[in-house]
């Protein structure tokens, strides 16, 4: 038996980054890895501006209060101010930029105006009163975003605002997937007798397709040692990584362990954990290899737990331990387990639910829950107890 982070470890080590970039536009690059690290060459803002619709004024030229000026230019957003008439203000609006010589905004609101002549200050600002400064976001030369980071839209908002308009990016892992098991069909035709329709090809896909992994689908094998070998031998030809599901036990029917050491090499652990103790690791020609178990929630969690830090890394991702929260458990736990676990649980009104099917042959509980909930091995929980929450958004993104 091997424990979780041993084996997370494991793979993690046993794998580098693709090693190709490509350089893209912004707008196509949502979810993509960044490969260099991003330097601003402006300052944002580029000048001081205002924060609020009021008056632009030199705040030591307010003596008391009231006091009144006398209007000397207006300067909406996206205009070039000159520098201001001493003892004037200038009418201003939000985002414009701050005239020479102004050092506060009065916001209207504190302002009595009726024309565009003059202006009543009903208080003496301070200087800096409602003024963004200049590069209070990102300063010239300032490191962005670093290679290895995931993009989200705020970091592409982040980047066109210092003028970025293409990235480079790393290139998109391959990931062919391969489902086993002689009793596998796909949707779309009747069950015949013995049949059950093929559920983790369309799940991993999403999954990996979810992680911007360009995905390959492998036709199913039935169980076959020599069907299995040459649709690994087919794979890797194309793939960063294959992913097959089912056949990893070491029954006779199971072939994934013959075939992959066949053509490469292989670790067969069994984990340390429930569900999806059997999972294997290696490689087959140059692609990396990871075989899931066929259960479809032991599929799914073993791909969250094993198969997701693995792709991370070939990406080129920085690795994070997944976040997760302590919050009351609303069910007991009398009877210790043998294994750690991983339940699918819900977080509703802040304490944990958990799914009364937890086998590992009911898919519905992963759409029912929201998080997976850590039970550790030889330890009962009490209604109320704290227990460990990782919520599946966080998990799979
Ligand atoms: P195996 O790991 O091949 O022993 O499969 C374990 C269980 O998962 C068996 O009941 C299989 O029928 C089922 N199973 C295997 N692969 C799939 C699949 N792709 N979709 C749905 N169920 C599967
Ligand atoms: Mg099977």
């Amino acid at each position: 038996m091997i424990e979780i982070e041993e084996a997370q470890s494991q793979i993690i080590q046993a794998v580098s980054s693709v090693s190709e970039t490509e350089n893209i536009a912004l707008a196509e690059s949502l979810g993509r890895i960044l490969a260099k690290n991003i330097t601003s060459e402006i300052n944002v803002p580029p000048a001081d501006n205002s924060a609020m619709d009021g008056f632009a004024v030199t705040a030591s030229d307010v003596t008391q209060s009231p006091c009144s000026f006398s209007v000397s230019q207006r300067i909406p957003a996206g205009s070039a101010p000159s520098a201001l008439t001493p003892s004037t203000a200038a009418r201003i609006f939000t985002g414009a930029e701050i005239p020479e010589n102004a050092d506060a905004v009065v916001i209207q609101e504190n302002c009595e105006f009726s024309d565009d002549q003059t202006v009543t200050l009903n208080i003496s600002p301070s200087k800096g009163d409602n003024i963004r400064r200049q590069g209070q976001d990102i300063k010239t030369g300032d490191l962005v975003l670093s290679s290895g980071q995931k993009l989200s839209p705020q970091h592409l908002g982040l980047l066109a605002s210092i003028g970025i308009t293409h990235i480079t990016v790393f290139r998109k892992v391959r990931v062919s997937i391969l489902s086993t098991g002689s009793e596998l069909i796909t949707p779309g035709t009747p069950l015949q007798p013995g049949q059950i329709y093929n559920s983790n090809q369309i799940m991993l896909a999403q999954l990996l397709g979810s992680l911007g992994c360009e995905v390959s689908i492998c036709p199913a094998v039935v169980d076959s040692l020599e069907q299995t070998i040459q649709r690994f031998k087919d794979a890797s030809a194309t793939s960063d990584l294959i992913v097959s599901s089912g056949g990893v036990s070491v029954g006779d029917e199971d072939h994934v362990k013959a075939a992959a050491e066949s053509l490469g090499n292989l670790n067969l652990w069994k984990i340390n954990i429930k569900p999806g103790k059997p999972l294997a690791f290696g490689h087959i020609a140059n692609s990396k290899f990871l075989g899931l178990p066929g259960n479809p929630v032991s599929a799914f969690v073993t791909f969250i737990l094993f198969g997701i830090p693995l792709i991370k890394t070939l990406q080129g991702q920085n690795h994070q331990k997944p976040m997760s929260f302590f919050l009351p458990s609303n069910f007991a736990i009398d009877k210790p387990r043998r294994r750690p676990e991983f339940i699918r649980a819900r977080i509703e009104n802040n304490a944990v639910e958990k799914f009364p099917n937890q086998s590992s042959g009911v898919l519905s509980s992963t759409c029912w829950a929201n998080a997976l909930a850590f039970i550790p091995d030889n330890k009962t929980i009490t209604k109320g107890e704290l227990i460990e929450v990782f919520p599946l958004d966080l998990l799979q993104s």
